[in-house]
């Protein structure tokens, strides 16, 4: 998904972005960057983060930032970033979140008046790239974050560092958030609040969607006006969000333990103790624990020392074996025991059922297992989440086409195993029960997990689900 942090201040901010920075290091693998400016010139780093963390890549070159009081930070689950350039509006530097649909048509616009793109992505155009370019293509900063919104499908957030502060333009349709925090040296901007209060920032406020403000030394002024309409992903809450961020003004962790209490509000299966898998599915299970007042066990630790996150390789079989070897089940929970499980999502389904082997290995008697969102049925086209895979990746998919023997999945034939209360749905979850190897498996009902995040359904984006979007 990526996530960015960027800081005006009166003072030195270098160790503000980059702590605040290394604390979105769960929204990406890929890449991370910084940039700062320091009244005189611009400085950029951008390291992979395949190999490494983000504080051992960046630490040793902190030195070259000195003395800058404006910053921007950025970790990249997809392109290099930030981007930094020269044009008719002065030097500034870039950094997105999102993800841009229609990259293609933009970039042939651009071909076509005979301009070009220097910073290449794996062979593509860079996205971030692509918003500097047409921010360029406005007669102020105003202007061009205006053609960012009027140009742009899918979805958008983005950071301008200038020689005067930052602007911070959140996504027209509010995808992503943006979250303006402040100290009494200055000011802060990130997607994720939970980096603001070991540095010492207090949330001012979400910014609306369309929203751009611009952050200088003397305070916030607004730049375009707030959109009408908002889509926030309802997956930050689900699976995305640090535990102790807000959006909205609504805690992710807090979120999660009333998304297990509406999962245990209608399951009356007997088990021994409920447990999450780690890291997002733990919440959910304390909520469904405290709500059946059954209790909460960890029959799986998760091995973090040397398995880290940002160790996540781009490659799928490699992936899979990364999160085989950091789960380790712990027998002295396994033996015979009946345990129900919660889980974020299941998107592949391969994860699971990898799990599901080493539990019965380990002496597991029964696995029940509650997912803490409905089946996915639809891919992601607005963030990094499901959107490089093909539609038959998602593990629903592939179960709706075997069940209808066809890969023709029209929307008619889709609908159905979307609502809970089918013939359809009832025989999908029986047969991804029977596929996963466990002996129940549950999913969250959208009007449940709507209540659940406390965000009126039309302000949500639930495409993932019933495949309701504004594009
Ligand atoms: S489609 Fe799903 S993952 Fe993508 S923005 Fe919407 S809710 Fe989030």
């Amino acid at each position: 998904m990526s996530g960015f942090f960027g800081c005006v201040s009166r003072k030195e901010c270098v160790a503000d972005v980059f702590y605040g920075t290394d604390y979105h290091s769960h929204l990406g693998t890929k890449r991370a960057g910084m940039a700062f400016y320091n009244g005189q010139e611009f400085t950029r780093s951008i390291h992979s983060l395949e190999s490494a963390y983000f504080r051992n890549k960046f630490e040793p070159e902190l030195d070259k930032f000195k003395g800058s009081s404006l910053g921007i930070g950025v970790i990249s689950d997809m392109e290099s970033q930030p981007i930094t350039v020269i044009s008719h509006l002065g030097r500034f530097s870039v950094v997105v979140v999102g993800r841009i649909d229609n990259l293609d048509e933009i970039e042939k616009c651009f071909l076509s008046e005979k301009k070009h793109f220097a910073e290449l992505s794996s062979s593509t155009v860079n996205q971030t790239e692509a918003v500097a370019m047409l921010i360029n293509t406005g007669n102020t900063f105003k202007e061009g974050i205006e053609n960012v919104y009027s140009r742009v499908k899918g979805s958008c957030s983005f950071l301008i560092l200038t020689e005067t502060g930052i602007y911070a333009a959140r996504d027209k349709y509010g995808r992503t958030p943006i979250i303006l925090g402040k100290n009494d040296n200055g000011y802060v901007v990130a997607s994720e609040s939970s980096s603001f209060t070991n540095l010492g920032y207090t949330i001012v406020r979400d910014l609306e969607p369309k929203e751009a403000i611009q952050i200088s030394r003397d305070g916030i002024t607004q730049v375009t006006t707030p959109g009408c309409r908002k889509q926030i992903c309802s997956f930050l809450w689900v699976y995305y969000g640090y535990p102790s961020s807000y959006y909205e003004g609504i805690n992710v962790e807090d979120a999660r333990y009333r998304c297990g209490a509406a999962i245990a509000a209608h399951d009356n299966v007997e088990v021994d103790f409920a447990a999450g898998i780690p890291d997002s599915g733990v919440g959910h299970a304390i909520g469904y624990s405290n709500a059946r007042k059954i209790p909460y066990k960890r029959p799986f630790v998760k091995y973090t020392p040397t398995w880290p996150r940002s160790f996540m390789p781009q490659n799928q079989s490699m992936r899979d074996l990364v999160a085989k070897m950091k789960l380790l089940p712990n027998e002295a929970f396994t033996k015979g025991a009946r345990i129900l499980f919660l889980d974020d999502s299941i998107v592949r389904g391969t994860q699971l059922k990898d799990n599901v082997v080493k539990l019965r290995e380990c002496g597991v008697k029964e696995i029940h297992m509650r997912i803490a969102c409905p089946p996915l049925v639809y891919p992601c086209v607005f963030l990094n989440f499901s959107s490089s895979r093909s539609n038959f990746d998602l593990f629903t998919r592939r179960v709706i086409r075997d069940l209808e023997g066809t890969s023709d999945l029209t929307e008619e034939i889709l609908k159905p195993y979307t609502d809970p209360d089918s013939v359809q749905y009832k025989k999908m979850l029986e047969v991804m029960a029977q596929h996963l190897g466990l002996d129940s498996l549950k999913f969250q009902r959208l009007d449940d997990l709507v209540k659940a995040i406390g965000i009126p359904k039309e302000d949500l984006c639930t495409h993932c689900w019933d495949n309701s979007s504004y594009l």
